[in-house]
């Protein structure tokens, strides 16, 4: 298996990245912000649980997210290769992602943080607000609530990957073209190692 994390703060272009790898690879993309979003609309007890930190621009804790992700990924036994996108978000996260990898004889393979400063967040989920339909797009002060999230409790994760020789950094304001060619010679270089 071959297992990627896509990292970085909110409307860093993660999803679209995730878009772009599984129409190339045979890959399973899991996004928990994405699930949230789908336990919000069929208002699941989940749903109802995650969206008052959701609204205002807050990390959903730890154990719910966590049961969450394992229920898809041991919903899927067969697949070739995972795309975490928006997961880990904390370092009992990462940590847990790591027990999960063990259990399944898998690992991860590579961590690509996609880099964006806080004013192109803004910028960015500003627009996309107008389209998403999404409640935490649509004001400035929530969307800087989550790049500060991002900032004080998920960017260390980031060294817990680079501690283990995988963390990558690409400039993610360069055009999604230009990110996924970036993203695609990690990838080569990976696979080619493994
Ligand atoms: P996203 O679509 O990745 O920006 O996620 C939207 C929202 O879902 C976040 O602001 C959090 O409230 C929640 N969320 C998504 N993924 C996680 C996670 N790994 N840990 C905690 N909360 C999350």
């Amino acid at each position: 298996m071959y297992n990627l994390i896509l990292f970085g703060p909110p409307g860093s272009g993660k999803g679209t990245q995730a878009g772009i790898l599984v129409e190339q690879h045979d890959f399973l993309h899991i996004s928990t912000g994405d699930m949230f979003r789908e336990e919000l609309s069929r208002n699941t007890p989940l749903g109802k649980e995650a969206r008052a930190y959701m609204d205002a621009g807050h990390l959903v804790p730890d154990e719910v997210t966590i049961a969450m992700l394992r229920k898809r990924v041991d919903e899927h036994p067969d697949v070739t290769g995972i795309i975490f996108d928006g997961f880990p978000r904390t370092d009992p996260q990462a940590a847990e992602l790591n027990d999960l990898m063990r259990e399944k004889d898998s690992q991860i393979n590579a961590l690509i943080l996609l880099d964006v400063d806080a004013d192109t967040v803004v910028q960015r989920i500003l627009g996309r607000g107008a389209t998403s339909g999404r409640a935490d797009d649509l004001k400035e002060d929530v969307i800087r609530t989550r790049y500060e999230n991002f900032l004080n409790y998920t960017s260390p994760v980031f060294d817990f990957y680079e501690n283990l020789g995988l963390a990558h950094r690409v400039d993610g304001t360069q055009t999604p073209e230009q990110v996924a060619a970036a993203i695609d010679a990690i990838i080569g270089r990976r696979l080619q190692e493994a």
